[in-house]
């Protein structure tokens, strides 16, 4: 998914209070109406298109006015009529956002005769040749939403996504080559993870779903590369010199550590080139992701530069080249643009994905192994406050993004299914295997012979990895299931236990500012906050002098208070209406969470487990 580590997310973990859940009312007694028999529509297929191409215009005239002009060009091979649509998702964003309802000016030519069209459904156009030729369709697209799944522009950069622009033939087959042409300012740059062609600033891709996996940075920005293991890596970032200096070679230090030991995992680097696409920008609101098979596109404020959260949202974004772009539930292959596609199993692509990057800050030396453990307690911290849940409810529930305080807590949760199976399965080999070994596997057993996996596919593999040690049990009660997982008796496996710990709490829940800082949505009465005289709808722009969504990022505020007195005033400066405040907040603790620390007397096959664990190894 795009958004790994959104910054609400992170925040009301952080501080939120959880609302008692207002009563389930279920209806008894409704009476039951029998469906009637589903009528299916004659599916739209559309007469068969060939050589097609993409022309994109981002010249500084369409930038100015936020919108980028698209030509497609293709041939036909008499007059039955072309119905071509636009994608109603971006895969990895898993939300219906409809591109079609950015289109305008749609017209279609064919030499210099205009050719009849007209919508056979929302998101498709159907044109209608003279005769058998070549087709042009054209249409402006409206880029003024920064959002790493959508198209955006400024008046010297566009990002677009292919989803966002290139038509596809209803109802045939994706599998069709095209290029993409991009006209531009000569002083622009481009970059994308599309195979350059042999004509000028034009592209090639094999298919459809490679065509809109690769979007385009077009305009003034930096970009630089280097070779991380054995590949060229490139760091494309907007706006020129907004991520330079101490700060740029930092992220690349972090990209060259954390790369490796993913690579480790699978064996194989799967891309000739990598791209990492970042857009900053206060207008997004926090920081997020969206992967792609050799690319990625990071959006975030300021603030996120140097945060603790960058190397996570890098290691993360780019795990997922394996794991989802690759390695994916056969619930997600093929992807479908015309509808959503629901699956239960994001905790494996987005929590596992966050484990594994996890994994890789400490595997290869960015954090150290305190700083896993941090990640994990911070993890456990995140579904604490939550109404107990489903890891795979969790996931189905990607699209509608549910209010019951569960809402994309299948990464966290996720994250810790994939720590509990690693522990067990190094258990139960007694260290000759992994949870690495189990991904591997699953690669060469689904991705590399051309499918999906299945459930079967998955806890095949995890059991033979475990000397064949049944799951059932375990994904009955932890998976489809609402279990607390148990620590106690995990975590012993592995030398580690958790320990009592207090955590700092301010008595707000938050929510990012588009232009900055953090809105208090909710003050708890008689919280610390609440004694300050905190209100809602305060814009909280620092603490203690730090910008508030450093502060609220990554735990941060338990560092900077966590050890202090209670009763320690903190100094909040909020915005209400026109007015700057400054709140004297005094430090209060809230109830005893708990943290993951080494135990001192962890016996040696405990320590010899943990280590593989954090280092990546297993006895062989
Ligand atoms: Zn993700």
């Amino acid at each position: 998914m795009r958004s790994p580590f959104a910054a609400a997310a992170a925040l009301l973990a952080s501080l939120s209070f959880a609302p008692p859940l207002a009563a389930q009312r279920i209806p008894t007694g409704t009476p039951q109406l029998s469906p009637a028999e589903p009528q299916d529509a004659t599916p739209l297929r559309s007469a068969p298109i060939s050589a097609v191409r993409y022309e994109v215009t981002a010249d500084r005239a369409a930038l100015g006015e936020h919108r980028l002009h698209v030509v497609t060009t293709f041939g036909v091979s008499g007059t039955a009529p072309v119905a071509l649509s636009l994608p109603d998702w971006t895969p990895g964003a898993y939300e219906i956002v409809n591109f079609a309802r950015t289109v305008s000016g749609f017209a279609a030519v064919q030499g210099s005769d205009s050719l009849d069209w007209d919508k056979a459904d929302y998101d498709t156009w159907r044109v209608t040749p003279k005769r058998a030729g070549e087709v042009s369709v054209a249409f402006d697209v409206t880029a003024d939403t920064l959002d790493n799944g959508m198209s955006w522009t400024r008046p010297d950069f566009a990002l677009f996504n292919g989803t966002n622009v290139f038509l596809y033939p209803e109802g045939r087959s994706t599998d069709f080559p095209a290029t993409v042409t991009i006209r531009t300012e000569p002083d622009f740059l481009i970059a994308t993870g599309m195979t350059r062609a042999a004509a000028s600033r034009t592209f090639s891709a094999g298919n459809y779903h490679e065509l809109v996996d690769m979007p385009f940075f077009v305009g003034r920005f930096d970009l630089d590369s280097a070779v991380v293991s054995g590949k060229t890596m490139r760091f494309a970032t907007y706006p020129v010199g907004s991520f330079s200096g101490p700060a740029r070679a930092t992220a690349w230090e972090q990209i060259k550590r954390s790369v490796p030991p993913e690579v480790l995992v699978f064996g194989t680097v799967p891309w000739d080139s990598y791209t990492v696409m970042w857009i900053t920008d206060s207008v997004g609101g926090g920081m997020s992701g969206l992967e792609h098979s050799n690319s990625h596109v990071d959006v975030s404020v300021p603030a996120g530069i140097g945060s603790q959260f960058q190397p996570r949202l890098f290691a993360h974004e780019i795990f997922h080249a394996w794991n989802v772009k690759r390695l994916r539930p056969a619930d997600l292959v093929p992807y479908r643009y015309d509808r959503a596609q629901p699956t239960p199993w994001l905790w494996m692509s987005e929590g596992v994905t966050d484990y594994y990057a996890d994994l890789a800050l400490v595997r290869g030396g960015v954090v150290d192994a305190r700083g896993f453990y941090d990640m994990v307690s911070e993890n456990m911290a995140q579904i604490a406050d939550a109404p107990a849940f489903a890891v795979e409810d969790a996931s189905l529930n990607a699209w509608i993004k549910v209010r019951d305080g569960t809402d994309a807590l299948y990464y966290p949760k996720g994250s810790l299914a994939g720590l509990a199976l690693d522990i067990m399965i190094r258990d139960a080999s007694d260290d000759r295997s992994s949870l690495d070994h189990v991904m591997r596997d699953l690669y060469r057993a689904t991705y590399e012979q051309g499918r999906g996996f299945t459930a079967d596919d998955w806890w095949g593999a995890i059991r033979r990895a475990s000397n064949g040690r049944s799951y059932d049990d375990f994904a009955r009660r932890y998976i489809d299931g609402r279990e607390p997982y148990p620590w106690a008796e995990l975590l012993k496996v592995v030398g580690l236990r958790m320990q009592p710990d207090s955590v700092p709490r301010m008595g707000i829940a938050l929510q990012v500012e588009p232009a900055g800082g953090v809105k208090v949505t909710q003050v708890v009465p008689n919280g610390a906050a609440a004694t300050a005289g905190m209100q809602a709808n305060d814009v909280v722009v620092a603490v203690d002098g730090r910008p508030s969504l450093e502060v609220f990022f990554g735990g941060g505020f338990r560092t900077m208070y966590g050890e202090k007195p209670a009763g320690t005033l903190i100094p909040v400066s909020v915005k209400r209406g026109d007015q700057t405040l400054t709140l004297q907040v005094p430090l209060r603790f809230g109830a005893a969470a708990a943290k993951v620390v080494e135990d001192p007397a962890a016996p040696p096959r405990a320590i010899r487990l943990r280590d593989g664990l954090l280092r990546g190894t297993t006895d062989r």
